[in-house]
Formats: structure tokens, sequence, C-alpha cells
């Protein structure tokens, strides 16, 4: 039988810069457009033309991408012509081979919000998208509030995706605004518009305030619908749009939609959906969600022994996709609850391979059980755990050592009169027989000293030159008579590789210098360093 085609509209660049707390460039938006570009959705939506400088330069040139780049903006203003309406000008002049309008499908949004007739609402919609017709681009038509507006009148709701359809808009696409439409009522009522209007042309945009964005655009289908819209890692505005990082892989992998549907993204693309999701974590300058479905550090993640045993036997038994299909990896989570399987296997995938019977894989997981007693997460913490095994196998170089350091905060009034903070850290080094000592100041003790510390390392400074910090994690526990601190701090290098270090001290600068040591020196493990 064939397949029908299902196509994959992004708006991360447009209702995903809705999110708070982030801000778009012009050069994000580019870089997300070439990932999007990479993965294979059909659309790009990537912003509103004449709403703001970038969006605006964004459109100014043509952008090569292999997707139909989509400018976004409102059907004409009630009361003006198409012809004498500058928002819908500066939407037509836009480099953009398609143009999605927002319109309003809701009677009573047309009346509180937009304060006009019905009917110059529909005669607005008509007008639109006969004028970006003219204009020779592809036409989209997001009814807004398109399940509340059903609920409501329904009547209305159907003349407004009527007037667009009718009008020669490509795609007809239902919007749960609020958020707030349960799966049931999405599939019956997308049901009920691709009775009237084929689904070819329905699309779904759904918003993720019940948790059920993902749910809901499933259901969209279910009912008829081929297109979704969706942001990647599900940004968006309040609790996030419909995350095509779940969504891509589900139609992907689970058969009720592999075996009816085409999508866009390849198999090899599907492969690249881990890094992608983490690349954009990366230039928001935002933690990955560790517990993100398929592409999380967690997501195929086992602490139990008993199921990382089976899991070692025959992986099905205790996964529901295989991990390497979205490109992440089976991680047997080694701490204290673990048994010898789980290091076992860990040590295997790290390339420390020991035999069964080795009495030294004992000894480790005693370490590990005794170190996490006083407060270190080594399942958090995959580079400092690989460090522990490895400095038992005496396999990590002595490549410097730390002969001191030192770091102070002082609070002073500066020459401006106003009160501020700064800290200050000297290291002092010693590689070979070389001393090097280093100073450098950070907003912050933690910062000044990985500043010093990383400052310089003679000969061993072009192996970590790429090295970042990219989270820093704070906890204290209480354990016994004294709180203790754990620091994580995760690293990335210029290789896209991440990892997660640990130090626990009763003082928070020695917690996060050990974190921060580990780092480093897994750094020097990873590149072959010479010693
Ligand atoms: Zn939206």
């Amino acid at each position: 039988m064939a397949r029908e085609r299902l196509y994959l509209f992004d708006t991360t660049l447009r209702d995903g810069a809705q999110t708070n707390g982030v801000d778009f460039t012009l050069a994000d938006k580019l870089a997300i457009a070439r990932m999007l570009d990479e993965l294979g959705v059909d659309y790009v939506e990537a912003g509103y033309p004449g709403a703001n400088p970038i969006d605006t330069s964004f459109f100014a040139e043509r952008r090569p991408l292999r997707a139909r780049l989509t400018a976004f903006g409102m059907t004409r203003r009630p009361g003006r012509s198409a012809s004498n309406d500058p928002g819908l000008a500066a939407l037509l002049a836009a480099e953009a081979d398609a143009i999605c309008f927002v319109a309003k499908s809701s009677a009573y949004h047309v009346r509180v919000a937009l304060e006009t007739s019905e009917e110059e609402n529909l005669r607005s919609i008509h007008d639109s998208v006969g004028a970006a017709k003219a204009a020779g681009r592809e036409v989209l038509v997001d009814c807004e509030h398109f399940f509340d507006g059903y609920k409501g009148d329904a009547a209305y709701a159907l003349a407004c995706a009527r007037a667009a359809y009718e009008e020669g808009a490509r795609w007809v696409v239902l919007c749960d605004t609020n958020g707030g439409t349960l799966p049931h009522e999405v599939e019956r009522i997308v049901g009920k518009l691709c009775a009237e209007i084929s689904g070819d042309h329905v699309g779904i945009h759904a918003h993720n305030d019940t948790e059920q964005a993902v749910a809901n655009t499933l259901a969209a289908v279910r009912a008829g619908a081929r297109q979704i819209q969706g942001t990647l890692n599900g940004l968006g505005e309040r609790c996030g749009n419909a995350n095509l990082v779940s969504i891509i892989p589900t139609l992907k992998l689970k058969s009720e939609y592999a075996d009816r549907f085409d999508i866009g993204v390849s198999d090899d693309a599907l492969a690249q959906i881990a890094r992608i999701s983490h690349a954009l974590d990366d230039l928001l300058n935002r933690a990955a969600n560790r517990n993100a479905p398929y592409v999380g550090e967690s997501a195929f993640a086992t602490k139990t022994g008993i199921h990382a045993s089976a899991i070692l036997k025959e992986p099905a038994t205790y996964e529901h996709v295989a991990p390497e299909r979205v490109g992440n990896k089976r991680k047997l989570l080694v701490s204290d609850q673990s048994g010898r399987s789980n290091l076992f296997a860990e040590l295997e995938r790290i390339g420390l391979a020991l035999d069964k019977d080795d009495p030294r894989l004992s000894r480790l997981l005693e370490e590990v059980k005794e170190r996490e007693a006083i407060g270190y997460a080594y399942e958090a913490a995959d580079a400092s755990f690989e460090l522990l095994a490895r400095r038992l196998l005496g396999k990590v170089p002595r490549y410097f050592d730390v002969e001191k350091f030192d770091v102070n905060v002082e609070q002073r009034i500066d020459a401006r009169g106003e009160r501020v903070t700064v800290s200050m850290a000297v290291v002092k080094v010693k590689v070979d027989d070389e001393e090097l000592i280093s100073a450098a100041e950070g907003n912050g003790p933690v910062n000044a000293l990985d500043l010093a510390l990383r400052k310089d390392l003679g000969k061993y400074q072009s192996y970590i030159a790429g090295l970042e910090l990219t989270d820093y994690r704070v906890r204290i526990l209480n354990g016994g008579t004294e709180a203790v601190t754990r620091v994580l701090i995760e690293s990335a290098d210029e290789g896209g590789e991440h990892w997660t270090t640990v130090g626990v001290s009763a003082n928070i600068i020695d917690a996060s210098f050990q974190a921060l040591m580990d780092s480093i020196v897994y750094k020097l493990v990873r590149s072959g360093a010479p010693t």
C-alpha cells in the first residue's frame, strides 16, 4: 500500500522564539534553520517580517534552504483594503516561499479581541489569502483558537477554515492556541473538519498546556490532518509547543505511523536528532532536559541491577526502541544500587573491559559505594566515574599538579560609588619541572578559579583550548552532623562532546575545584595528551 505523506512544519524560530528567556539573534536563527534543514523538515517558519529588525533582515534576502521558508503575519486589518495594509505589504515583500497568516476563527475572539463583525473577518481571510496567492506564494492559514472557537460556535469556526481553503490556501492549520484541548476532543473536531476539507490540506498546531501537545498532534493525524506544526525541544510560550523531537521518532519508529506515512526525515537524519536537540540547547546556553523522551541522557538509562542484566542479554526487554536509531545510547547507571552487571557493562562501553572475575571489579564497586555514601553521584557524572575507574587501573597519567590555589572575594565601592563584588583566583601549577602561576578575575569565586586554572597549563594548553563549562549545579546534602556540598559540572569541547564531573566537600570552592580538575583531566585523557 502506498504510504501517505505527512508534512512537518517547524516554528521554533517564530512560536519557539516566544519562550521565556529565549532571544534569537540573526546568526542564531540562521544556524537553527540549517539544523532544521539537516533534519529534513518541510517548512521552516522563520519569523514575522516587519515586526522586528531581526525578522525583517532574515527575510530581506533569499536564504538557501531545502525546506520551504515561511514568513508569518496577520491577515489584513479590519476596515482596510489588502493593498493598503502595511503589515500585509511587509509580508508580501519578504523573500519567502510561503506565507502563513494567523487568522481569527473564533466568533468570541472576533467580537472581543478584533472588535469587528464576523463577516468582515471572513472577508479579511479571503482577501489576504487572495493577495498572497496573487504574489505567487504558497499560503497557509493558522486558524487561531480553532478548537475553543469550535466549541463555542462550530459553524463560524468551520466557515473561517472554509474561507481560507476556498480561496486557495494550501494548508488550513487548526490551532489549539490556549493549549487546553484534550486528545479525544482534537480527534473529534479534526474529524468533523476533514469531512469538509480533505485532510491533505489540514494541519495541526498544538500547545502543551495540559502536557498533551504531542498526543493532540497524533490525535489530529489519526483524524486526517496531514501537516504537523511544532518546535525543536518543544520550545514555545508558557508550556511550549508540540515537540518535534518527540513526534519525529514516534512517526518513524512506531508502526501505526511508520507503516502508513512517509515524512521528509531520513533514517540517517533521525540518528542525528539527539545531537541536533542538544546543539539547540547549547546555542541557547541551556542545560539539556535529561528526561526528554528519545534524546534525553536518561531516556535509555537503567539503574536497577535486575533490569541491567536483562538488557545485557536482550535490549528489547526494557527498551521500547533501539537508542541508536535516535542517536542516543544505552546507559547502565553506576551507583550504590547497581550490581556488577551495570559496572561491567559500563566499563566495557568506555573501553576498559575487565574479566568478570577480575578482583578489581569488586574493588571499584566498593569504591563507588563508599564515595556515593559521602555524597558523590556517579550516575550523573559519567566522566568522574571513568576517571575513578581509570585511576584504579593505573590508567590516568599525572599530567600536572596544582601546588596551591587561593581564591578571594572582595566587596568594595567602585569609582562610580556603586557596591561591587569581585573575585580573584591565583593558581600555582607544576607541569614537568615548570612552575606556572596564573591569576584571573571572575564574576564569582568558582568562575575566577576556573579561568585561572585553565589560563596556562603549559604544554597542555592546546588540548584544553576548546573546553567550555556548559552547566554548573550545586546541591547541599545533609548527611550526618554537617552539611556537604555536591557540585556537578557539565563541560563540552570543540567536537561537541559533553561530559559531567562531580566534586564533594564541606567547602563549595573545594567541591568545585575537584569537579573542575576532573573535567580538565578527562579532556586530556580523551585527547590522548602525552605525559
Ligand atoms: Zn502557537
